[in-house]
């Protein structure tokens, strides 16, 4: 197929009725992190390739395979983001924000670009919901971040999604288990895979979060972290576990769990599922105490996480979680003529106005075309306006459910059809109750 019919690999587009469902899994996530005092950030798609190096790490996947890097036109180093955290701490430095009242809550949606083997669930354009919280080192700004997530997976009715925490403990304890994982890879050197050699020597951690088999089977063996954490980093965890008890958050410890991204300090987390197949995680975060120091600001901890929302939508069909259609057209008008157009034009603006989802033939379609298509459209009613009824100043309006008929006046048409629709949440929530009982 010709490159200009066809999108680049790992990207998509979204028609309406896709976009509807995103854009109802977006709004309930800004508004969920809204009820826990979140306000949105927005950064630029693009930021300097070396604040990623920097913060990600240059030892990462996604640094050292993933990144859209290119140069401008004047030779400077661009990278398109590949994920959030690194632009909103950007941002929170340059704008001042950490120099006003603590804890500083962000969140955001956001386009992220990664260069991965594009497959179901994992695509070279994705989009994250995340949010980070700045300046608290408590187990309680876990817990809240946590939280969120939980609360937002279920408010969205997502089902099957476990819990994973672990800890990965701080610059004081993780050289001492960093030696262990050397030792114990190290004996197995030749079994490794080339890039899992590569990381022996810079960065052991990562080599736990392998996906190739047989350093996976290997990890299954190797040294557990939450047996070289500090004193500092166990109450951590220890407390952050009874919190997590206390809001009735069902957890499991899983020791394998490190992250794909360099920065991270003591508690890191994921939620998965195997509804979607391989690539289950949807959520992962975690505190990353070290990286607002790293960027050059004043030392401040923080915590947050990425989720992402291609793979969240798939769980939710998956699960059968409601999803909204687009919105249903609430009335047709529908003109025999020109002028009964040029009326039904006004009317419609007019209905707009009032807040009601209004069409009219834009289509010079005649009256068995025009039934046919409000019919298509899902519109819940029609009015057939011609000279006749032009002359009367009044119409039949047609509940087109019911096939019920009344004559309204057009100066009426907004109470007539606010009435019905009362009318109709008044019978939904009556035949939900009673679907209760
Ligand atoms: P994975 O292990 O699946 O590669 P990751 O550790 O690279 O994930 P993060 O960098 O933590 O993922 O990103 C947070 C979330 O963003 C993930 O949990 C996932 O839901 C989503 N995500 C990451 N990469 C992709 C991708 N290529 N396509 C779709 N969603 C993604
Ligand atoms: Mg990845």
């Amino acid at each position: 197929m010709a490159l200009i019919t066809k999108a680049p690999r790992g990207t998509q587009d979204f028609v309406p009725a896709e976009s509807a469902k995103m854009r109802y899994i977006e709004d309930t996530l800004m508004h969920i992190g809204e009820l826990h005092g979140f306000g949105e950030i927005r950064t630029p798609t693009f930021e300097h390739t070396e604040l990623f190096v920097r913060s990600v790490g240059d030892t990462t996947d996604v640094v050292q395979k993933e990144m859209y890097t290119f140069e401008d036109k004047k030779g400077r180093s661009i990278t398109l983001k590949p994920e959030g955290t690194a632009g909103a701490v950007r941002a929170a430095l340059e704008r001042g924000l950490l120099a006003e009242a603590l804890p500083v809550k962000l969140s955001y949606i956001t386009p992220c670009f990664r260069y991965e083997k594009a497959q179901a669930g994992r695509y070279r354009e994705f989009h994250q919901f995340g949010v980070e919280l700045f300046g608290a080192k408590s187990s309680a700004a876990d817990a809240e971040v946590i939280g969120l997530a939980d609360l937002a997976l279920r408010t969205l009715g997502v089902e099957s999604i476990k819990l994973f925490i672990n800890s990965i403990g701080c610059p004081n304890c993780r050289p001492k288990f960093q030696q262990a994982l050397k030792d114990y890879f190290g004996a197995h050197y030749d079994e490794l895979c080339p890039t899992c050699q590569e990381r022996l020597e810079r960065n052991p951690l990562r080599i736990l979060d392998c996906k190739e088999e047989r350093c996976h089977e290997l990890a299954e063996h190797a040294p557990i972290v939450l047996d070289y954490l500090c004193d500092e980093c166990r109450d951590h965890f220890e407390e952050l576990k009874k919190r997590l008890e206390a809001m009735g958050i069902a957890y499991e410890v899983d020791p394998t769990i490190v992250r794909g991204l360099d920065y991270y300090t003591k508690t890191v987390f994921e939620f998965k599922t195997e509804t979607i197949g391989a690539q289950g995680t949807v959520c992962g975060g975690g505190r990353y105490d070290g990286l607002i120091e790293l960027m050059g600001g004043q030392s401040q901890p923080a915590v947050g996480f990425g989720m992402g929302l291609e793979r969240i939508k798939l769980v939710m069909e998956a699960c059968g979680a409601p999803l909204p259609e687009e919105p249903r057209c609430d009335v047709c008008l529908v003109p025999l003529g020109t002028e009964a157009s040029v009326r039904c034009s006004v009317l419609a603006e007019s209905l707009r106005e009032a807040g009601f989802v209004a069409e009219t033939d834009l289509m010079e379609r005649s009256l068995k075309a025009q039934l046919k298509y409000a019919n298509k459209i899902g519109a819940r009613y029609t009015m057939v306006i011609g000279d006749s009824e032009l002359a009367a100043g009044a119409a039949r309006l047609k509940n087109m459910d019911t096939g019920e008929e009344q004559e309204v006046p057009f100066a009426e048409l907004e109470e007539a059809l606010l009435r019905r629709e009362a009318d109709r949440l008044y019978d939904e929530i009556v035949d939900a109750q009673l679907d209760g009982e």
